[in-house]
């Protein structure tokens, strides 16, 4: 269940397999299962809990994830050979943040332990305008 890497923001990617690797060096095997989301997607994601059935994922529409710019990724771990979402998160987060990386599980909105991201200091507004008007970021 490893998403792929493709349309992630290379430098991003970069990021994260550093991230990886450190993890690693902790004995923490993670799996990226998600990466750059669509637009579609991310809408699709968006009505789970509102106008479809289930519990709400996210509290971002389409455009409004920096999944839907390359610039997120979302984890599990792997123990045992098994895909888990019950690991070392206060560690996970902690590497995160030693990496560069913003951490979900510091989110004062939605807790996304699974997720870090990268903004750059920039907003989302700012991200769509970039991408509006066609500006490599
Ligand atoms: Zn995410």
């Amino acid at each position: 269940m490893s998403a792929s890497r493709k349309g992630l923001n290379p430098e991003f990617d970069a990021k994260l397999q550093l991230f990886e690797k450190k993890l690693a060096a902790n004995g923490i095997k993670v799996v990226l299962t998600c990466g750059y989301r669509s637009t579609e997607e991310q809408n699709h994601l968006y009505a789970i809990g509102r106008t479809k059935p289930g519990k709400k994922v996210t509290n971002a529409r389409g455009g409004s994830s920096w999944h839907n710019y390359g610039l997120a990724g979302d984890y599990a771990f792997v123990i045992n050979g098994k895909v888990t979402w019950n690991g070392p998160w206060a560690t996970f987060g902690k590497i995160a943040r030693e990496c560069g990386l913003e951490w979900g599980g510091d989110f004062k909105t939605i807790l996304d332990r699974p997720h870090v991201q990268w903004t750059r200091g920039k907003t989302l507004a700012q991200m769509r305008q970039i991408t509006q008007t066609k500006k490599v970021c």
